[in-house]
């Protein structure tokens, strides 16, 4: 930062599987767990690290398979090939000169490395000073929980695509072609009638989103039993429904960034993180861990790391010439 490198103003994160120094033909089945028996410190940190969002505490979902000498390795072939027990090296970088400003290790699970970013985010807010005004990343980032945390809680713009399954393959209207109006809160159906939220008569409001954080915007019984869109729109019994995210204005907003020119700089930039991974296994070779556990993990990933800046600063800054005798 003293030298000029980091600029502040465009962050990228992005994560990466490292194999744990645990084979996989050894282990025990998930459901079964580790044995009683089992003590050693790769076991102690495991347990330590169960209910920490950015390990044992992301998913809910049993793994097929504990390493004994690792367990807090989480059994993965997420990016292709043989599966194999891994870690995540989570980079956030500084797009300007692809500084990376900081790192977490976490298990590899996505929800794990989202966790990880707001983590890295938030501390170089709190330790650096530094607030980038965007951040670059790709769809693993774009669930509306990510999307609303950026644009609500920390005024960042996600150039990130916005994770969407609301999409029909069964040739039925798409969420895209009901218009919703802020103001007055309510869709507007091809046909032209509207989708409001539910209400029952009395003072009682059960407007309030579900669970999932989505709110229910339905059609009237009586304006689709009479509409001549209805086959294709909803051709069963029901009235026409449409979901809405509680963090919907910050997906919005994510879908006008992705129409902006900037949208391809920024992808070319999710570039430069991508490169330091390649360049993480394949210069440094850190395509496999030394060290067992979490904080195993979070040594080398660190030192790793740390050794990539100082080879970024030995390009970029000039060498002062030695003196003359
Ligand atoms: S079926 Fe209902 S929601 Fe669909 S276009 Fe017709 S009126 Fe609108």
């Amino acid at each position: 930062m003293a030298e000029g490198l980091v600029g502040g103003e465009g962050f990228a994160v992005d994560a990466s599987l490292i194999r744990a120094e645990a084979n996989r033909q050894t282990f025990h089945s998930g459901e079964e767990g580790l044995p009683a028996e089992l003590s050693t410190r790769a076991v102690d940190e495991y347990l330590a690290v169960l209910d920490d969002a950015a390990f044992g505490g992301a998913s809910q979902a049993v793994p097929p398979r504990i390493s004994p000498s690792d367990p807090a390795s989480r059994y993965t072939s997420a990016h292709g090939g043989r599966a194999e027990f891994c870690y995540a090296t989570n980079y956030l970088i500084d797009v300007e000169h692809a500084v990376i400003v900081d790192v977490e290790a976490s298990t590899a699970v996505r929800q794990a490395e989202v966790t990880a970013a707001k983590r890295m985010i938030a501390r170089v807010h709190d330790d650096l000073g530094l607030w980038p005004r965007k951040l670059i990343g790709d769809t693993g980032y774009g669930s509306a929980d990510m999307l609303g945390w950026l644009v609500n809680e920390r005024d960042i713009e996600p150039h990130i695509p916005v994770f969407d399954k609301s999409a029909r393959t069964d040739g039925a209207f798409d969420r895209t072609d009901f218009l919703f109006d802020h103001e007055l809160d309510h869709y507007t159906c091809p046909a032209g009638k509207q989708l409001r939220h539910f209400r029952r008569t009395g003072h009682v409001d059960h407007n309030r989103p579900n669970a999932d954080g989505l709110y229910r915007y339905r059609a009237s019984k009586l304006d689709c039993d009479a509409c001549a869109l209805k086959p294709r729109c909803c051709p069963g019994a029901e009235p026409r429904k449409v979901l809405r995210s509680v963090q919907e204005g910050a997906r919005d907003l994510a879908r006008v960034i992705a129409q902006e020119d900037e949208w391809i700089t920024s992808r070319r930039e999710r570039k430069k993180v991508e490169m330091l991974f390649a360049h993480l296994k394949r210069i440094l070779r850190l395509d496999r861990l030394r060290l067992r556990g979490p904080n195993g993990a979070r040594d080398e990933f660190h030192l790793a790391a740390a050794a990539q800046n100082l080879r970024k600063m030995a390009k970029i800054i000039p060498m002062s010439q030695p003196a003359m005798a």
